[in-house]
């Protein structure tokens, strides 16, 4: 009978049984070592731990079966093909045990270097290096100090106090003029430490450092300030980490050996060119911590030539094989290269523009490649005014670039305070530990927001966004005094008062003014400079991916404009027709008083001499925006807001009628005013008389914009230009309401328009959920839609936008209830799937229906795939979003694999 077989699940890939395809189960890091390993690239053998033995260490808090045998089976093929055991007395193989989850997580997780070294192998891994004590010892107090940091939790400042003890003895700063005594001296000291923190020895046998480091590595996924980094970047929270177990090479054997970082190309510019940094004699995190001073890595080509080359040469190749910019982690050992680590490096904004646009030169990619590697975010951060930052400004800390924005003023520490100054004039920085509700105010006063503490959802943060308000949150080298009013930071006060500059992309923070330069991507798409003459390769390249995104977007962009400059502003950024016009602000300024009127008349004759009062300055209005949008579509919306939103408030009129009648000044209109307000007084106005209610109620106010819009296109088209209006009415909720307010306009249009050839829309905003529900009966009297989805979040979830995004939404943030306000990003399970129904039932009742979007929604990249996906035909955003909406609208298109979803 045959013995039953288990075969175990295997959890340990050699890294020649990898590739950079497998991220999921090996880590970005593992998979990329076995991808340089298959390239035939110098890495030092080793093996990986998958994700899958991370997760279920960290469900069942111990290895699963299986893995204690592969990893024992690999190692010993690792020690073969060296030629050493694990730690041995005479010459030891020493390994490195790395983190390495599918997304990188800088510095969030632990490395130990130096895995197998002990009182014995130190001695022999001295020899080894032709009797180099000094060495061998740096190793193993390295050894001591990271496993007692990472893995036994040793408070790190313990180690790094002893070294400073010994470095002031010696009367140095330099770790180099440490020599052999010093560092076995040192050793001691660690080891004390070691056991003071431990309760043990530090652990003398190889496989048990080996074993504890890699379930260190495991329970790192899990530490504090990696899980709130994932929450910030939003990564899946059981992910997972591989772990890495490397063959240990030695950049700190002399002055022939070093070790450094480098990328193919310039990851803030994005020029091309080698950049990197070189420290000889050194080891591994060495270079980052600053503890000396690296040289610019073309430096190396004077110090070893060779290695340079050869760095060079796979540099290249690394490029062309992985067809973008690689950073690199490598190691020279007496004179021999090692490749340590590379992957798809991180990089600015611009660089992002710059390198696809050179990719596509160097035809390493296709122009959807180029188009797939940016986003709207990162146009969107191009967009905004920069610091000049050429001298002297120096960042004093540096926290989260919550909002984006360069914004300098002066500091103030109270919302009392920022309102204060900003209604005298000046620019203030609100400076806050963290901000809570009773700072809105001084956040709308204040040009930029600077907290000390919280991520990207905290309070600061979320309200700064949805204000559009620069803000950097979390700054934690910040020490901020409320009550003394000054923060301190590096060593120097700031007192209220003071000037400093916040810049909300990098999350930097600067003590005085310092001057900002417009946006190049602005002034290029505002026409001033010409991407086919200017040098400059951003301007260049956004110019080639935006065509191209132009070229391959099935979405139209349409712009929200209420103003002729507003339409001709966002013509220039590339709209191509405005999808929201709104009609409120021509009810302002001086013509408030017929609006008055209007409210007050008394029988039709008034009420009709106020409208027909109006009607004029209307019909200018139309006139401006038809010309700019000269044979381009544009939706007017009519009135939508609640009317009393137009007289004075309530106590002000109360006081002026009091006071009037005190004086015995005549006030019976003062009086009928305010009887007005009162009647017109609305505990929710949001849900009250506003939209098309109001265009019920108020006889001939929805026929005078219906007058003043044909009238105006007709006398456009007499002066030759085309006008396409689209009479869009608000708040619908019932095809009853459309179908009254319908059956007036058609009267009115086709007495206006006669023979003019003007043709006019009449179509309705799908805002309120009823609408969404009923499409299929609204569609019958509406020729397009137009999804507000503000109105439209706002009552699918009840949530009154101007209350809660200040009161709570940063903690429904917190608690993961949503991971983005759905005001920011559309909703798609919920307020998306009214989305879907409306436009899915209203296309069946009509077919051929237009579909829009015009609520903040438009703009938002997410949204815009979202709304792609559905098959709309256009969104409309407010003009500087424009570029953003258009460029996310290609890469829908080129994400969705190429094909038209519709
Ligand atoms: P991180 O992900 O934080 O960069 P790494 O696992 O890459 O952590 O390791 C930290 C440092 O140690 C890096 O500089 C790396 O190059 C170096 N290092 C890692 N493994 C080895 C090794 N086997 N030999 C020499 N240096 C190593
Ligand atoms: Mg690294
Ligand atoms: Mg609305």
């Amino acid at each position: 009978m045959a013995a039953q077989e288990t075969v175990d699940h295997k959890y340990v890939y050699d890294f020649s049984e990898g590739n950079k395809d497998l991220k999921d189960l090996l880590g970005g890091k593992g998979a990329n070592l076995a991808e340089m390993t298959n390239l035939g690239l110098p890495v030092p053998p080793g093996f990986t731990i998958t994700t899958e033995a991370c997760q279920a260490y960290l469900a069942t808090g111990r290895e699963p079966d299986g893995l204690a045998g592969q990893i024992e089976a690999h190692l010993e093929s690792l020690e073969r093909a060296m030629g050493k055991r694990l730690g041995d007395p005479q010459d030891p193989l020493l390994v490195s045990v790395r983190s390495g989850a599918k997304f990188s997580m800088p510095g969030m997780m632990e490395t130990v270097l130096n895995v197998g070294l002990n009182d014995q192998s130190v001695v022999g891994l001295s020899a080894q290096a032709g009797q180099n004590d000094r060495f061998a010892w740096d190793s193993y107090r390295r050894l001591i100090q990271m496993f007692g940091k990472t893995v036994c939790e040793v408070p790190g400042e313990e180690f790094e106090h002893a070294l400073d003890e010994i470095k002031n003895a010696k009367g140095t700063h330099n770790d180099l003029d440490l020599d052999a005594d010093d560092l076995r001296g040192l050793v001691d000291a660690y080891k004390k430490i070691f056991l003071k923190h431990t309760g043990r020895e530090f652990p003398q046998q190889p496989r048990e450092q080996l074993d504890l480091a890699i379930r260190a590595v495991f329970e790192s996924w899990n530490a504090e300030r990696a899980v709130l980094y994932r929450r910030q970047e939003r990564i899946p929270a059981d992910l997972g980490t591989a772990v890495n177990v490397v063959t240990m090479v030695f950049g700190n054997l002399g002055p022939d050996s070093g070790t450094g970082v480098a990328f193919t190309r310039d990851p803030a510019s994005g020029a091309q060119g080698i950049y990197g940094d070189y420290l000889a004699n050194a080891q591994g995190e060495d270079v980052v911590a600053g503890i000396r001073n690296t040289v610019p890595l073309n430096e190396l080509e004077r110090l070893d030539k060779k290695s340079y080359d050869e760095l060079l040469g796979y540099m290249a190749r690394l490029e062309e094989h992985y067809r973008d910019l690689c950073d690199i982690e490598f190691t020279i050992e007496r004179g021999k290269l090692w490749m340590l680590q590379t992957r798809v490096g991180k990089r600015t904004a611009a660089a992002a523009f710059v390198i696809a646009g050179q990719l596509v030169d160097e035809g390493l990619i296709g122009l959807d490649e180029a188009l797939h590697r940016v986003n709207g975010a990162q146009l969107a951060q191009l967009m905004f005014p920069r610091f000049q930052l050429d001298h002297e400004f120096e960042a004093v800390a540096k926290g989260i670039g919550a909002s984006p924005g360069a914004a300098s003023g002066t500091v103030v520490f109270t919302s009392a305070r920022a309102v204060e100054l900003a209604a005298e004039g000046k620019s203030v920085i609100l400076v806050r530990r963290e901000t809570n509700p009773d700072d809105l105010n001084g956040m709308i006063a204040a040009k930029g927001i600077l907290t000390s503490r919280g991520g990207k959802t905290s309070h600061a943060a979320v309200v700064a966004r949805g204000m559009g308000k620069t803000c950097v949150s979390g700054a934690d080298e910040i020490e901020v005094n409320v009550p003394a009013k000054r923060f301190v930071v590096a060593g120097q006060t700031v007192n209220e008062g003071d000037v400093v500059s916040i810049d909300g992309t990098t999350g930097k923070v600067y003590l005085g003014e310092v001057p900002v330069m417009p946006s190049e991507v602005v002034q290029y798409f505002e026409g001033s400079l010409d991407a086919e003459h200017v040098d400059n390769a951003l301007v260049r390249a956004v110019h080639r991916i935006m065509t191209h995104a132009d070229g391959r977007r099935r979405l139209a962009v349409r712009t929200n404009a209420d103003t002729g400059a507003d339409a001709a502003r966002a013509r220039r950024f590339g709209a191509e027709g405005i999808g929201l016009c709104r009609t409120e602000h021509m009810f302002l300024g001086e013509r408030r008083e017929l609006v008055e009127r209007l409210i007050l008349a008394r029988d039709a004759d008034g009420r009709e001499a106020a409208l027909e009062a109006l009607l004029p300055l209307q019909r200018a209005d139309f006139v401006e925006i038809f010309r700019e949008m000269d044979g381009l579509p544009v939706t007017v919306r009519l009135i939508d807001p609640p009317l009393h939103e137009f007289l004075p408030p309530l106590e002000q009129l109360a006081v002026n009628v009091a006071v009037a009648q005190e004086r015995g000044e005549d006030v019976a209109k003062e009086e009928a005013l305010l009887a007005a307000v009162r009647r017109m007084h609305e505990e929710n106005p949001m849900l009250g008389l506003r939209g098309v209610r109001l265009g019920l109620v108020i006889p001939g106010l929805f026929a005078m914009q219906v007058r003043a819009i044909a009238e105006a296109a007709v006398a456009c088209a007499r002066e030759g230009r085309v006008a396409k209006p689209e009479i869009m009415v608000p708040l619908v909720g019932a095809v009853q309401e459309l179908e009254t307010v319908r059956a007036e306009a058609e009267r009115i249009i086709a007495e206006v328009v006669g023979d003019s050839g003007v043709e006019v829309l009449i179509g309705t905003m799908i805002e309120v959920p009823r609408a969404a529900l009923t499409a299929g009966q609204i569609a019958e009297a509406a020729e397009f839609f137009s999804f507000g989805t503000n109105d439209l979040t706002q009552m699918g979830w009840g949530f009154s936008r101007d209350d809660v995004e200040g009161a709570f939404f940063w903690r429904y943030l917190e608690l993961g209830i949503f991971g983005i306000s759905p005001f920011e990003s559309i909703d798609r399970d919920g307020v998306g799937r009214l989305v879907r129904i409306a436009s899915e039932e209203g296309r069946a009742a009509r077919p051929g229906l237009k579909l829009g979007v015009c609520g903040e929604h438009g703009g938002d990249p997410d949204s815009v795939h979202f709304f792609h996906e559905v098959g709309l035909d256009y969104v409309s955003c407010s003009p500087f979003r424009v570029p953003v909406a258009r460029l996310e609208a290609g890469r829908a298109v080129v994400e969705t694999g190429g094909s038209d979803s519709r």
